[in-house]
């Protein structure tokens, strides 16, 4: 059934204070949970109290230490209600069994590679314990743990430690306090016999902090780079937000087997251990910018999310937007701004832009939901980051902070809401923000198409800006979002354009505001006819449907003072030129040769770093160009006519390109910093672009795969081998495979690569991938790094006219579904594309997910994702 946001109460009871005791065995958990119970002001005496309970039978129950009579309860496994409670403060006690050792949900309390750990958010404290599992209910805990010395000498909760010793038998146990009230969600517990590295981090006021990483033994050395992000994380807060850590400790476990990326549990973070492992050889560039960014991100939940909560699940985006504007905040300060920026959206183009103009669209703050699971994400972190990011554009950056600085002034220690969060910076602003509110509430990313005129008689320029949002899921209508738009006009010579008036709109500095449906903004005094630059730096989550011709965009490639503007003008140019090819508009030889031109002069121009000039040269994803096609879509013609067009590009240019990919081998060693990473990005996109056009590239990278000394050369010549299937892409996959079949993050990588060849046979290979007795079908990394890369990245095998990938797909998710649903759900919003497909595709899409919803017993994670998709 599904929950709405209208819904919402606060409970009858509240929750004083917890106080639980897990005993850990080898076969059994026992959790005992006392806790401090009292009813509201405003309720009424006998109102029953109705716990939330996921899988457990209750094994004994008392108030104030006396066991309770039959008929005073009722507990199942899906919940535990008093029927009449006392009208007082009181305590309860439940105890349960727990067996985390068949736990392969992998929520609530199970066991990783022997490792016993918990993953609570957003619903699986309920898995533990009887609960008000619910993120309004905040409490202070404290947790005790027993368990046998040999097999976990490590036991961690939230909080301090404040008592540890012998318990007898072969068993010690640990006591943690976590004195700031919590929702359960935070709740974390780790028991195991794990190795760590120790650092210490002092707060601004002087406060020494002991930071620890845990790991499976013999991987210590591989969590140096995440125990430095750490450090620079802690930093960071305190210079660009004022926050400072509050509590004696910081602990963070990887481990193997997890849902997610990672969890911010109150002074113990679980990681997934891809997003901490790293070493040169077995960890790319991208895995050490991921784990900086991760550790981060998880670290700067303390105040956005732990401090200041979420009311209830719908208001997810509150924490989780807000978290991931700063943790990119965060990665532009550390690395370079343009070329993070640049990464922000492209990420946000291939993941977010397809979800919200497809089936799965929902607003950052849904207002309905049938398995919140299913809500984490693009739309929740990615768009709800812009959404921060345009406020801190309107308010500019004092104002911004101003805002953030009273949030955490008014709403420390509270559960609050998007309303609140958005009052703050009316507050510290004095603007109205309430037609801005659209953007957590309307889904849909919105169309801006922009003309202009020049008048030479009168020196006037022209502009009109309008905005269209086409119907998402359940919401018809879209009333204008207001759009902060930074711009600059840019005059023949390639220097800024002024103008003396403006008038039509808001424009103030360099941002003009499109709150309305349409605009037209006159500028008088303007000297020469400008080539307008729009959405600098991506001032706002649209699309921009611009009058510009290919000479115009080129121009701006050329000229544009904003580096991402430049990116995206280039960008632009190819993508329409792909597009229009797969639509069966050849491009001429004329616009083929003004693009190379285009890119060789950006390559060849001094004043811009090899990152940059990377993301240059990276030809636009198949996602990108199929959305802009916008109906009918063939995959493989997409992916042929992407191919053709490298080809047209590169051919004249082959030797220019080989030499300067010649010139950026690196001999100093190995280090993951942002200059030689940048370095190795722009030969490897240059190895990509010559193996894709060229007939020189295969040797290359064949070449290049062999004498690699560190993960991002060997990784990127294999990938690049796959994805265009040279002729050696066979026998590498076979040495990759034997070469480090030990490592699973390094097999991970090998399922990748595997999962993107475009031939005939890769459904095949990869049926007996997963068939293998030995493939490690319940952890979440191998299953995501095969079928995930394979729905999202190869869509013209995924689907196929023939329907086979989209069967291989829904069979395999239907075996994962009884072990892990929320895995399987995930792989199937891959299916979201079906809308745009042409019409043979889609009927074959339509008939494996009807195929799939017909089987009995299916997980409500995905039964919600096969219904919304086959509804929308
Ligand atoms: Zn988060």
């Amino acid at each position: 059934h599904t929950i709405f946001l209208k819904d919402y109460a606060p409970t009858p009871y509240r929750v004083v204070s917890v106080d639980m005791d897990f005993k850990i065995t080898e076969a059994v958990t026992r959790v005992r949970t006392q806790m401090t119970i009292e009813p509201r002001a405003e309720t009424a005496p006998g109102t029953p109290l109705v716990l939330d309970g996921d899988g457990l039978t209750l094994d004994s129950i008392a108030i104030d230490g006396l066991p309770l009579m039959l008929s005073a309860y009722a507990a199942n496994e899906a919940g535990l209600t008093l029927v009449e409670p006392p009208f007082r403060r009181f305590v309860l006690e439940t105890e349960v069994n727990l067996k985390p050792e068949e736990n392969k949900k992998l929520m609530g309390l199970y066991r990783s590679s022997g490792t016993w750990c918990t993953q609570c958010e957003p619903e699986g404290f309920r898995r533990i314990t009887y609960y008000l599992d619910r993120p309004d209910i905040l409490a202070p805990f404290k947790v005790r743990i027993t368990a046998p010395r040999e097999v976990a000498p490590v036991l961690l909760s939230n909080g301090n430690l404040i008592e540890a010793g012998d318990a007898g038998d072969g068993m010690h146990f640990a006591l943690w306090e976590d004195p700031f009230p919590k929702p359960a969600y935070l709740f974390a517990l780790v028991a195991g016999a794990l190795g760590s590295i120790t650092d210490t981090f002092t707060t601004m006021s002087g406060r020494k902090v002991d930071l620890a990483i845990y790991c499976t033994h013999g991987k210590e050395p591989e969590c140096a780079y995440a125990m430095d992000s750490l450090k620079r994380s802690m930093a960071w807060d305190e210079k660009r937000f004022g926050r400072e850590y509050d509590l004696d400790v910081f602990n963070i476990v990887a481990v193997a087997d997890f849902n997610f990326g990672a969890m911010e549990n109150k002074g113990l973070n679980i990681f997934n251990d891809k997003l901490v492992f790293a070493l040169p050889e077995t960890a790319s560039d991208a895995n050490y910018a991921n784990i900086e960014r991760v550790i981060a991100h998880e670290y700067f939940h303390n105040w956005t999310g732990n401090r200041i909560t979420c009311r209830d699940w719908f208001q997810l985006c509150l924490k989780e937007g807000l978290t991931v504007y700063r943790d990119q905040e965060f990665s532009s300060d550390e690395r370079s701004r343009p070329v993070q920026r640049i990464h922000d959206v492209e990420n946000l183009r291939i993941t977010q832009f397809p979800e919200d103009g497809g089936p799965l669209a929902h607003p950052p703050r849904p207002d309905r939901y049938r398995e919140i699971n299913n809500f984490y994400t693009t739309t929740v972190y990615q768009k709800g980051s812009e959404v921060v990011r345009m406020l801190a554009t309107l308010l500019g950056e004092a104002g911004f902070r101003k805002g953030m600085d009273l949030y955490f002034e008014r709403h420390d220690g509270e559960a609050t809401t998007i309303e609140a969060f958005l009052k703050v910076f009316e507050d510290a602003s004095g603007l109205d923000l309430s037609q801005f509110a659209r953007w957590y509430l309307q889904a849909g990313t919105p169309t801006v198409t922009a003309n202009d005129s020049y008048d030479a008689a009168s020196q006037t320029y022209t502009l009109t800006l309008s905005q269209t949002t086409a119907p998402t899921p359940n919401q018809p209508d879209k009333p204008p979002f207001v759009i902060p738009i930074k711009f600059g006009l840019i005059g023949p010579n390639g220097s800024p354009m002024g103008w003396t008036g403006v008038s039509g709109g808001t424009v103030k500095d360099d941002i003009i505001v499109l709150d309305g449906d349409t605009i037209t903004l006159t500028f008088t005094g303007v000297a020469n006819r400008p080539v307008p630059s729009l959405f600098r730096g991506f001032s706002a989550p649209v699309r921009l449907a611009s009058s510009l011709s290919q000479q115009d965009l080129l121009f701006l490639a050329r000229h544009d003072s904003d580096p991402f503007n430049r990116w995206d003008a280039l960008q632009t140019v190819t993508t329409n030129l792909m597009a229009g090819s797969a639509a069966g508009k050849a491009p001429s030889n004329g616009d083929i040769d003004a693009l190379r031109q285009a890119i060789l002069d950006t390559l060849g121009d001094t004043s811009l770093d090899h990152a940059f000039k990377a993301q240059v040269i990276a030809m636009p994803d198949e996602a990108v160009i199929a959305r802009q096609i916008g109906a009918n879509v063939d995959p493989f013609t997409v992916a042929q006519s992407r191919k053709a067009l490298i080809g047209a590009i590169v051919g004249p240019a082959a030797d220019r390109l080989s030499a300067i990919y010649e010139d950026l081998s690196i001999n100093e060693p190995y280090s993951p910093d942002a200059a030689q990473a940048g370095r190795r990005s722009l030969r490897n996109g240059l190895l990509s672009l010559l193996t894709a056009g060229s007939e020189r590239g295969a040797a290359l990278a064949e070449a290049q795969y062999y004498a690699a000394t560190n993960m991002t050369d060997r990784y990127a010549a294999l990938a690049i081998s796959a994805r265009n299937w040279t002729p050696a892409a066979l026998a590498l996959l076979g040495d990759f495979r034997t070469r480090f079949g030990g490592d699973p993050l390094v097999f991970d990588k090998w399922l990748v690569a595997s999962s993107q060849a475009p031939d005939e046979g890769v459904i095949e290979r990869m049926r007996a991938i997963l068939a293998a007795p030995d493939f490690p079908r319940t952890n979440p990394n191998r299953l995501r790094s095969l079928l995930g890369s394979f729905v999202m990245s190869n869509p013209a095998q995924f689907a196929r006219a023939d329907g086979l990938g989209f069967r291989f797909v829904t069979e395999a998710a239907a075996e994962i579904d009884h072990v892990n649903p929320q895995v399987a759900a995930r792989v199937l919003t891959g299916f979201r594309i079906l809308p745009l497909l042409e019409p043979k595709r889609r009927e074959a899409a339509r008939a494996a997910l009807e195929a799939l919803k017909n089987l009995q017993g299916l997980s409500r994670n995905t039964g919600d994702i096969v219904d919304r998709i086959l509804a929308g």
